[in-house]
């Protein structure tokens, strides 16, 4: 397989590969950093199994935010593809990464809300996306709450009922629930969202710059990303004081910080069901 690839990128890139190794640290697809005897550098992600169109969704979330997040380091996409096979991948500038540095953060918060800054007319995204390997449907609404519930909660929670984690009984009820959820929202425009912000796809470049990678990008709330980037432990509190310094929050996020985490919680639901399964139960109850 791995030669397949090999073969398909020496003609893509016209040059010969020299050498490679293999970059842990991803949860999904394998990845490469590949030499070529030019001396250029690449860096290649692979999937046997993956939804053909997957990088190519990840290219287009990683160009809109290069064109959108001016302050943050993002990888210029130079290729992506799907091989006889199957075999789907997708190259992008490989990016010499360092250690954290005291100001990670902080440039990361700033960066952020630089990129929250970029409005547009609807909630959603003119393409369907991924988040994982999950499909991700991004069909214009014009409330958030609308958004919420038909493009997030609403497949998720059907595709846990397929998958036996919720009953259809469980549905109807969260379903006549969700309908107070509408006011709890706050009113503000939709903006451009990275989509799956976590500590697995940060990074600092050698320069020290903050950067951000793996996209589900979308026009959202941008308490819906914050939210997401509080699920596991948080961020450290100078990213959220650099990013409210730009871009104030609402009142009352922390009493619905919650309800926007249903969305991450009901994916791993159907990724790896087991405990998020009564951790996605107990924030139904609270918001029912
Ligand atoms: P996955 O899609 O499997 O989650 P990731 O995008 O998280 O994979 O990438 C896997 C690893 O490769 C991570 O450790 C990440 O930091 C690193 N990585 C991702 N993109 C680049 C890049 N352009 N240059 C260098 N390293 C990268």
């Amino acid at each position: 397989m791995k030669n397949a690839l090999f073969s398909a990128l020496e003609e893509r890139f016209q040059d010969t590969i020299k050498s490679y190794r293999g970059i842990t640290g991803g949860d999904i697809n394998q990845a490469l950093h590949i030499t070529f005897e030019g001396n250029g550098s690449i860096f290649v992600k692979y999937n046997g199994s993956a939804p053909a169109d997957l990088f190519e969704k990840e290219a287009i979330g990683l160009k809109m935010l290069k064109r959108h997040a001016l302050d943050l380091r993002i990888p210029d996409v130079l290729d992506y593809g799907v091989l006889d096979g199957g075999l789907s991948f997708l190259a992008l500038e490989f990016i010499e990464t360092s250690g954290m540095t005291k100001n990670h953060f902080e440039k990361l918060g700033q960066g952020v809300a630089h990129l929250h800054k970029t409005l547009f007319s609807h909630f959603g995204s003119d393409h369907d996306n991924y988040i994982g390997l999950l499909p991700q449907k991004n069909a214009y609404r014009s409330t958030f709450s609308d958004f919420f519930w038909e493009m997030r909660i609403l497949p998720q929670l059907q595709l846990a009922v397929k998958n036996h984690h919720f009953t259809l009984n469980e549905l109807g009820s969260i379903e006549h629930a969700s309908k107070h959820w509408t006011d709890l929202f706050p009113t503000e425009e939709p903006v451009l969202i990275h989509g799956d912000l976590w500590a697995g796809n940060i990074f600092t470049d050698s320069n020290g710059n903050a950067g951000i990678l793996d996209p589900a990008v979308y026009y959202s709330h941008r308490e819906m990303e914050l939210a997401f980037t509080h699920l596991f432990g948080g961020f450290d509190a100078s990213f959220y004081h650099a990013y409210s310094v730009i871009l104030p929050l609402s009142p009352g996020f922390e009493q619905r910080k919650r309800l926007y985490q249903l969305y991450p919680v009901l994916v791993h639901v159907n990724l790896f069901g087991g405990a998020y399964v009564n951790q996605a139960r107990t924030i139904i109850n609270e918001f029912s």
